[in-house]
Protein backbone atom coordinates (compact mmCIF):
# COMPACT_ATOMS: atom_id res chain seq x y z
CA UNK A 1 0.00 0.00 0.00
CA UNK A 2 1.21 3.37 -0.88
CA UNK A 3 1.96 5.98 1.97
CA UNK A 4 0.57 9.07 2.60
CA UNK A 5 2.94 11.15 0.34
CA UNK A 6 3.90 8.80 -2.64
CA UNK A 7 -0.29 8.66 -2.78
CA UNK A 8 -0.59 12.85 -2.91
CA UNK A 9 2.74 12.61 -4.97
CA UNK A 10 0.99 10.57 -7.66
CA UNK A 11 -2.43 12.92 -7.51
CA UNK A 12 -0.34 16.00 -8.35
CA UNK A 13 2.15 14.17 -11.21
CA UNK A 14 -1.71 13.44 -12.63
CA UNK A 15 -2.37 17.67 -12.89
CA UNK A 16 -2.80 20.18 -15.47
CA UNK A 17 -3.23 23.05 -14.47
CA UNK A 18 -6.31 25.66 -15.75
CA UNK A 19 -5.71 27.89 -17.99
CA UNK A 20 -7.05 31.47 -16.47
CA UNK A 21 -9.29 34.49 -17.19
CA UNK A 22 -10.11 37.83 -16.01
CA UNK A 23 -11.88 38.39 -13.16
CA UNK A 24 -13.14 41.76 -11.49
CA UNK A 25 -10.83 42.56 -8.27
CA UNK A 26 -14.51 42.64 -6.47
CA UNK A 27 -15.28 39.01 -6.93
CA UNK A 28 -11.88 37.27 -6.71
CA UNK A 29 -11.72 36.45 -2.92
CA UNK A 30 -11.54 32.66 -2.48
CA UNK A 31 -9.73 32.74 -6.26
CA UNK A 32 -6.09 32.17 -7.02
CA UNK A 33 -4.05 34.17 -8.79
CA UNK A 34 -2.52 33.53 -12.16
CA UNK A 35 -0.11 36.22 -12.63
CA UNK A 36 2.03 38.68 -11.21
CA UNK A 37 -0.20 42.36 -9.66
CA UNK A 38 2.56 45.16 -10.78
CA UNK A 39 1.61 48.45 -8.82
CA UNK A 40 0.22 50.64 -11.86
CA UNK A 41 1.32 53.89 -9.33
CA UNK A 42 2.81 54.72 -6.24
CA UNK A 43 0.53 54.05 -2.90
CA UNK A 44 -0.17 56.70 -1.71
CA UNK A 45 -0.46 58.04 -4.24
CA UNK A 46 0.49 61.83 -2.90
CA UNK A 47 2.01 62.88 0.07
CA UNK A 48 -0.57 63.23 2.91
CA UNK A 49 -0.94 64.05 6.46
CA UNK A 50 -1.29 61.28 9.42
CA UNK A 51 -2.55 63.00 11.50
CA UNK A 52 -5.39 66.09 12.00
CA UNK A 53 -3.89 69.09 12.40
CA UNK A 54 -2.22 72.48 10.75
CA UNK A 55 0.34 71.96 7.83
CA UNK A 56 3.12 74.54 7.85
CA UNK A 57 6.90 74.99 7.48
CA UNK A 58 8.59 73.48 10.29
CA UNK A 59 10.02 76.11 13.29
CA UNK A 60 10.41 76.15 16.44
CA UNK A 61 7.69 75.73 19.35
CA UNK A 62 5.64 79.17 20.08
CA UNK A 63 5.46 80.39 17.02
CA UNK A 64 1.75 81.95 16.11
CA UNK A 65 0.60 81.19 12.22
CA UNK A 66 -2.16 82.65 10.56
CA UNK A 67 -4.84 80.03 8.81
CA UNK A 68 -4.96 80.73 5.25
CA UNK A 69 -6.97 77.74 4.44
CA UNK A 70 -7.90 73.76 4.77
CA UNK A 71 -6.77 70.81 3.12
CA UNK A 72 -9.46 67.94 3.30
CA UNK A 73 -9.04 64.69 2.09
CA UNK A 74 -10.06 64.28 -1.35
CA UNK A 75 -9.93 68.51 -1.73
CA UNK A 76 -6.64 69.63 -1.33
CA UNK A 77 -5.44 73.19 -0.56
CA UNK A 78 -4.64 75.01 -3.96
CA UNK A 79 -2.47 77.71 -2.90
CA UNK A 80 1.07 77.90 -1.27
CA UNK A 81 1.25 77.55 2.55
CA UNK A 82 4.59 80.92 3.17
CA UNK A 83 6.15 81.43 5.68
CA UNK A 84 4.05 82.60 8.92
CA UNK A 85 1.22 80.65 7.08
CA UNK A 86 -0.76 77.57 7.88
CA UNK A 87 -3.59 75.74 7.04
CA UNK A 88 -5.91 73.06 8.74
CA UNK A 89 -5.72 69.71 7.55
CA UNK A 90 -7.23 66.47 8.07
CA UNK A 91 -5.86 62.40 8.07
CA UNK A 92 -5.30 61.71 4.57
CA UNK A 93 -5.69 65.23 3.10
CA UNK A 94 -3.00 65.49 0.09
CA UNK A 95 0.06 67.72 1.64
CA UNK A 96 0.35 71.28 -0.13
CA UNK A 97 3.22 71.25 -2.93
CA UNK A 98 5.04 73.80 -1.37
CA UNK A 99 8.68 71.60 -0.52
CA UNK A 100 9.10 70.47 3.28
CA UNK A 101 6.11 71.11 5.57
CA UNK A 102 5.11 69.17 8.74
CA UNK A 103 1.63 68.17 10.53
CA UNK A 104 1.57 69.50 13.87
CA UNK A 105 -1.46 67.32 15.62
CA UNK A 106 -4.36 69.18 16.47
CA UNK A 107 -3.94 68.20 20.51
CA UNK A 108 -0.77 70.54 20.24
CA UNK A 109 -2.09 73.54 18.70
CA UNK A 110 -4.51 76.10 20.20
CA UNK A 111 -6.41 78.08 17.43
CA UNK A 112 -7.81 81.52 18.15
CA UNK A 113 -9.38 84.22 16.22
CA UNK A 114 -7.49 82.97 12.39
CA UNK A 115 -4.24 81.53 13.87
CA UNK A 116 -2.99 78.95 15.71
CA UNK A 117 -0.21 79.06 17.71
CA UNK A 118 2.22 75.72 17.71
CA UNK A 119 3.25 74.48 21.15
CA UNK A 120 5.58 71.86 20.28
CA UNK A 121 8.32 72.07 17.64
CA UNK A 122 7.41 70.77 13.72
CA UNK A 123 10.42 69.36 11.82
CA UNK A 124 9.80 68.59 8.12
CA UNK A 125 8.15 65.78 7.34
CA UNK A 126 6.86 65.21 10.52
CA UNK A 127 3.33 63.48 10.65
CA UNK A 128 3.42 63.52 6.73
CA UNK A 129 2.90 60.06 4.49
CA UNK A 130 5.20 59.84 1.68
CA UNK A 131 4.06 59.15 -1.60
CA UNK A 132 4.77 55.12 -2.58
CA UNK A 133 6.03 54.13 0.86
CA UNK A 134 3.51 51.72 0.67
CA UNK A 135 3.45 50.23 -2.46
CA UNK A 136 6.11 51.85 -5.43
CA UNK A 137 4.64 52.06 -8.97
CA UNK A 138 5.97 49.06 -10.92
CA UNK A 139 6.54 46.69 -7.85
CA UNK A 140 5.06 43.00 -8.16
CA UNK A 141 3.00 43.17 -4.91
CA UNK A 142 1.28 40.08 -5.18
CA UNK A 143 2.84 36.82 -7.63
CA UNK A 144 0.92 34.13 -9.37
CA UNK A 145 0.03 31.56 -7.29
CA UNK A 146 -0.75 33.60 -3.98
CA UNK A 147 -4.42 32.85 -2.83
CA UNK A 148 -6.68 36.19 -2.47
CA UNK A 149 -8.24 36.96 0.37
CA UNK A 150 -9.66 40.18 1.85
CA UNK A 151 -6.08 41.34 2.35
CA UNK A 152 -4.92 40.50 -0.77
CA UNK A 153 -7.61 42.13 -1.99
CA UNK A 154 -7.02 45.33 -0.65
CA UNK A 155 -3.32 45.34 -1.55
CA UNK A 156 -4.41 44.56 -5.39
CA UNK A 157 -7.06 47.86 -5.02
CA UNK A 158 -4.31 50.01 -3.89
CA UNK A 159 -1.78 49.20 -6.42
CA UNK A 160 -4.07 50.24 -8.78
CA UNK A 161 -5.98 46.73 -10.32
CA UNK A 162 -9.64 46.90 -10.90
CA UNK A 163 -9.32 42.74 -12.05
CA UNK A 164 -6.92 40.55 -11.64
CA UNK A 165 -5.89 37.36 -14.25
CA UNK A 166 -7.21 33.97 -11.90
CA UNK A 167 -7.20 30.73 -12.47
CA UNK A 168 -10.47 29.11 -13.70
CA UNK A 169 -12.23 27.62 -11.17
CA UNK A 170 -12.37 23.69 -11.02
CA UNK A 171 -15.66 22.33 -11.99
CA UNK A 172 -16.73 19.26 -9.30
CA UNK A 173 -19.29 17.07 -9.68
CA UNK A 174 -20.52 14.82 -6.03
CA UNK A 175 -21.59 11.62 -5.98
CA UNK A 176 -22.39 9.50 -2.83
CA UNK A 177 -23.26 6.56 -2.90
CA UNK A 178 -25.78 4.65 -0.84
CA UNK A 179 -28.89 3.40 -0.35
CA UNK A 180 -28.97 3.83 3.13
CA UNK A 181 -28.59 7.90 2.11
CA UNK A 182 -31.44 10.47 2.77
CA UNK A 183 -31.29 14.33 2.49
CA UNK A 184 -30.71 16.61 5.44
CA UNK A 185 -33.28 16.94 7.68
CA UNK A 186 -35.92 14.49 6.27
CA UNK A 187 -37.64 11.94 8.09
CA UNK A 188 -35.74 8.76 8.18
CA UNK A 189 -36.68 5.13 7.34
CA UNK A 190 -35.33 2.26 9.36
CA UNK A 191 -31.92 1.72 8.87
CA UNK A 192 -31.56 5.25 6.71
CA UNK A 193 -28.88 8.02 7.88
CA UNK A 194 -28.67 11.31 6.15
CA UNK A 195 -26.00 12.20 3.78
CA UNK A 196 -23.47 14.26 5.30
CA UNK A 197 -20.76 13.92 3.42
CA UNK A 198 -22.22 15.58 -0.10
CA UNK A 199 -22.69 19.01 1.88
CA UNK A 200 -19.95 18.54 3.24
CA UNK A 201 -17.60 17.55 0.38
CA UNK A 202 -19.54 20.28 -1.17
CA UNK A 203 -18.22 22.91 1.60
CA UNK A 204 -15.34 21.79 1.19
CA UNK A 205 -14.55 22.40 -2.39
CA UNK A 206 -16.26 25.54 -2.74
CA UNK A 207 -13.62 26.63 -0.10
CA UNK A 208 -10.90 25.62 -1.98
CA UNK A 209 -11.98 27.80 -4.84
CA UNK A 210 -14.10 24.56 -6.92
CA UNK A 211 -17.22 25.74 -8.44
CA UNK A 212 -20.06 22.65 -7.50
CA UNK A 213 -21.73 21.89 -10.43
CA UNK A 214 -23.71 18.59 -9.03
CA UNK A 215 -24.46 17.10 -5.40
CA UNK A 216 -26.21 14.09 -5.57
CA UNK A 217 -26.49 10.36 -4.29
CA UNK A 218 -26.49 6.84 -6.39
CA UNK A 219 -28.10 3.81 -4.78
CA UNK A 220 -26.07 0.75 -4.81
CA UNK A 221 -26.96 -0.54 -7.78
CA UNK A 222 -23.93 -1.20 -11.11
CA UNK A 223 -26.05 0.70 -13.33
CA UNK A 224 -26.98 3.52 -10.81
CA UNK A 225 -24.00 4.12 -9.74
CA UNK A 226 -22.41 3.84 -13.13
CA UNK A 227 -24.97 6.46 -14.35
CA UNK A 228 -24.36 9.19 -11.94
CA UNK A 229 -20.76 9.06 -12.30
CA UNK A 230 -20.94 9.11 -16.36
CA UNK A 231 -22.63 12.40 -15.85
CA UNK A 232 -20.21 13.33 -13.11
CA UNK A 233 -17.63 13.16 -15.81
CA UNK A 234 -18.43 16.46 -16.97
CA UNK A 235 -16.70 17.95 -14.42
CA UNK A 236 -12.96 18.64 -13.72
CA UNK A 237 -12.92 16.79 -10.80
CA UNK A 238 -15.90 14.09 -9.79
CA UNK A 239 -15.53 13.30 -6.08
CA UNK A 240 -17.12 10.03 -5.09
CA UNK A 241 -18.37 9.02 -1.38
CA UNK A 242 -18.85 5.41 -0.24
CA UNK A 243 -19.06 2.16 -2.62
CA UNK A 244 -14.99 1.85 -3.24
CA UNK A 245 -14.26 -1.05 -0.82
CA UNK A 246 -14.87 -4.61 -1.81
CA UNK A 247 -18.40 -5.34 -0.37
CA UNK A 248 -20.89 -6.63 -2.70
CA UNK A 249 -22.72 -3.76 -2.88
CA UNK A 250 -19.71 -1.70 -3.47
CA UNK A 251 -20.09 -0.60 -7.39
CA UNK A 252 -17.76 2.44 -7.75
CA UNK A 253 -14.86 0.48 -8.72
CA UNK A 254 -16.43 -1.79 -11.82
CA UNK A 255 -18.57 1.44 -12.79
CA UNK A 256 -14.96 3.33 -13.03
CA UNK A 257 -13.27 0.38 -14.69
CA UNK A 258 -16.07 0.59 -17.50
CA UNK A 259 -16.34 4.24 -17.70
CA UNK A 260 -12.62 4.07 -18.68
CA UNK A 261 -11.53 6.24 -15.64
CA UNK A 262 -7.76 4.65 -15.25
CA UNK A 263 -6.72 4.07 -11.89
CA UNK A 264 -3.85 5.75 -10.46
CA UNK A 265 -4.54 4.25 -6.83
CA UNK A 266 -6.70 2.10 -4.58
CA UNK A 267 -5.82 2.09 -0.73
CA UNK A 268 -3.27 4.14 1.14
CA UNK A 269 -1.29 2.81 4.35
CA UNK A 270 -3.61 5.16 6.12
CA UNK A 271 -6.29 5.59 8.51
CA UNK A 272 -8.80 6.59 8.47
CA UNK A 273 -9.25 5.93 4.71
CA UNK A 274 -7.51 2.84 3.21
CA UNK A 275 -10.32 2.26 0.50
CA UNK A 276 -9.28 5.98 -1.36
CA UNK A 277 -9.36 5.68 -4.86
CA UNK A 278 -7.73 7.91 -6.92
CA UNK A 279 -7.85 7.83 -11.15
CA UNK A 280 -8.44 9.61 -13.62
CA UNK A 281 -9.91 10.47 -17.26
CA UNK A 282 -7.93 12.46 -20.25
CA UNK A 283 -7.64 15.64 -17.62
CA UNK A 284 -10.50 15.03 -14.91
CA UNK A 285 -9.41 13.98 -12.02
CA UNK A 286 -11.74 11.03 -9.93
CA UNK A 287 -11.18 10.53 -6.38
CA UNK A 288 -12.97 7.57 -4.98
CA UNK A 289 -13.26 8.84 -1.15
CA UNK A 290 -14.63 5.93 1.80
CA UNK A 291 -18.26 6.59 2.62
CA UNK A 292 -17.16 6.79 6.69
CA UNK A 293 -17.60 10.99 7.49
CA UNK A 294 -14.16 11.43 8.63
CA UNK A 295 -12.34 8.92 6.53
CA UNK A 296 -14.39 11.32 3.59
CA UNK A 297 -12.89 14.48 5.24
CA UNK A 298 -9.63 13.55 6.03
CA UNK A 299 -9.05 11.81 2.28
CA UNK A 300 -10.46 15.16 0.64
CA UNK A 301 -7.81 17.15 3.08
CA UNK A 302 -5.16 14.86 2.34
CA UNK A 303 -5.68 14.16 -1.56
CA UNK A 304 -8.68 16.10 -3.24
CA UNK A 305 -7.64 19.58 -1.41
CA UNK A 306 -4.11 19.85 -2.75
CA UNK A 307 -5.23 18.48 -6.04
CA UNK A 308 -7.69 21.61 -6.30
CA UNK A 309 -5.39 24.00 -5.26
CA UNK A 310 -2.70 22.55 -7.93
CA UNK A 311 -5.23 22.86 -10.62
CA UNK A 312 -5.81 26.43 -9.61
CA UNK A 313 -1.97 26.95 -9.65
CA UNK A 314 -1.28 27.56 -6.52
CA UNK A 315 0.81 25.49 -3.41
CA UNK A 316 -0.72 22.31 -2.73
CA UNK A 317 -0.16 22.26 0.75
CA UNK A 318 1.41 24.30 3.06
CA UNK A 319 4.65 22.94 4.60
CA UNK A 320 3.99 20.30 7.38
CA UNK A 321 4.55 22.00 11.05
CA UNK A 322 5.15 19.95 14.08
CA UNK A 323 3.75 19.93 17.86
CA UNK A 324 3.80 17.62 21.10
CA UNK A 325 1.13 15.44 21.82
CA UNK A 326 -0.90 16.41 24.46
CA UNK A 327 -2.09 12.81 24.91
CA UNK A 328 -0.38 9.25 24.65
CA UNK A 329 -1.48 7.79 21.54
CA UNK A 330 -1.15 3.97 20.32
CA UNK A 331 0.17 3.37 16.53
CA UNK A 332 -1.39 1.19 14.24
CA UNK A 333 1.24 -1.38 13.35
CA UNK A 334 0.41 -1.32 9.36
CA UNK A 335 -0.93 2.25 8.39
CA UNK A 336 -0.35 5.72 9.18
CA UNK A 337 -2.99 7.33 11.49
CA UNK A 338 -4.36 10.64 10.75
CA UNK A 339 -5.77 12.21 14.57
CA UNK A 340 -8.13 15.25 14.49
CA UNK A 341 -6.31 17.58 17.01
CA UNK A 342 -7.05 21.05 18.41
CA UNK A 343 -3.55 22.82 19.17
CA UNK A 344 -2.73 25.68 21.64
CA UNK A 345 0.55 26.38 22.32
CA UNK A 346 2.25 23.98 20.49
CA UNK A 347 0.97 20.90 22.02
CA UNK A 348 -1.90 18.97 20.02
CA UNK A 349 -4.95 16.98 21.75
CA UNK A 350 -7.29 15.12 20.25
CA UNK A 351 -10.51 16.57 19.96
CA UNK A 352 -11.96 12.89 21.51
CA UNK A 353 -12.53 9.22 20.12
CA UNK A 354 -11.18 8.72 16.63
CA UNK A 355 -13.86 6.21 15.09
CA UNK A 356 -14.01 7.21 11.48
CA UNK A 357 -17.78 7.01 11.65
CA UNK A 358 -17.26 9.90 14.76
CA UNK A 359 -17.86 12.92 12.77
CA UNK A 360 -17.48 14.87 16.50
CA UNK A 361 -13.95 14.39 16.28
CA UNK A 362 -14.12 16.59 13.33
CA UNK A 363 -15.60 19.90 15.05
CA UNK A 364 -13.38 21.97 16.90
CA UNK A 365 -10.53 20.20 15.10
CA UNK A 366 -6.99 22.63 13.93
CA UNK A 367 -5.01 20.23 12.17
CA UNK A 368 -4.52 16.25 11.80
CA UNK A 369 -1.34 14.80 13.64
CA UNK A 370 0.32 12.30 11.96
CA UNK A 371 1.08 9.39 14.03
CA UNK A 372 3.53 7.37 12.12
CA UNK A 373 2.56 3.48 12.11
CA UNK A 374 4.73 1.27 14.55
CA UNK A 375 4.34 -0.81 17.34
CA UNK A 376 3.57 0.66 20.47
CA UNK A 377 2.75 3.90 21.71
CA UNK A 378 3.69 7.73 20.99
CA UNK A 379 3.86 8.77 24.68
CA UNK A 380 2.52 12.23 25.29
CA UNK A 381 5.33 15.26 24.68
CA UNK A 382 6.41 13.22 21.31
CA UNK A 383 7.05 15.68 18.70
CA UNK A 384 4.79 14.90 15.59
CA UNK A 385 4.22 16.41 12.12
CA UNK A 386 0.76 18.01 11.52
CA UNK A 387 -0.98 19.35 8.83
CA UNK A 388 -3.18 22.39 9.55
CA UNK A 389 -7.06 21.48 8.30
P1 LIG B 1 -19.07 2.60 2.47
O1 LIG B 1 -17.75 3.26 2.20
O2 LIG B 1 -20.06 2.80 1.38
O3 LIG B 1 -18.89 1.19 2.86
O4 LIG B 1 -19.64 3.35 3.72
C1 LIG B 1 -18.97 3.32 4.95
C2 LIG B 1 -19.80 3.96 6.04
O5 LIG B 1 -20.03 5.32 5.74
C3 LIG B 1 -21.19 3.35 6.21
O6 LIG B 1 -21.49 3.33 7.58
C4 LIG B 1 -22.08 4.31 5.47
O7 LIG B 1 -23.41 4.28 5.91
C5 LIG B 1 -21.42 5.63 5.75
N1 LIG B 1 -21.68 6.60 4.68
C6 LIG B 1 -21.56 6.34 3.36
N2 LIG B 1 -21.87 7.43 2.64
C7 LIG B 1 -22.19 8.39 3.52
C8 LIG B 1 -22.63 9.74 3.38
N3 LIG B 1 -22.77 10.29 2.17
N4 LIG B 1 -22.87 10.45 4.48
C9 LIG B 1 -22.72 9.89 5.71
N5 LIG B 1 -22.32 8.62 5.91
C10 LIG B 1 -22.07 7.86 4.83
MG1 LIG C 1 -21.93 2.15 0.96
Amino acid sequence: MLSIDDARARVLGAITPLPSETVPIGQSVGRVLSADVVAASDSPRFDNSAMDGFAAAAGAPGRTLKLIGEARAGAPFAGRVGPGEAIRISTGAQMPADGQLGVLPLELATEAGGAVTFNDELTPGRNVRNAGEDLRAGATVLTAGTPIGPAELSVAINAGAGSVQCALRPRVAIVNTGDELVQAGAPLGPGEIYDSNGPMLAAMATLTGAEVISVGVARDDATATRDAIENALAADVVLLSGGVSVGPHDHVKPALEALGVREVFWRVALRPGKPTWFGSKDERLVFGLPGNPVSAYVTFVLFARPALRALQGADPVAPRGSARLGQAVERHAARDECIRVSIADGVATPTGPQGSHRSSSLAGADALAIIPRGEGTLAIGEQVAIEAL
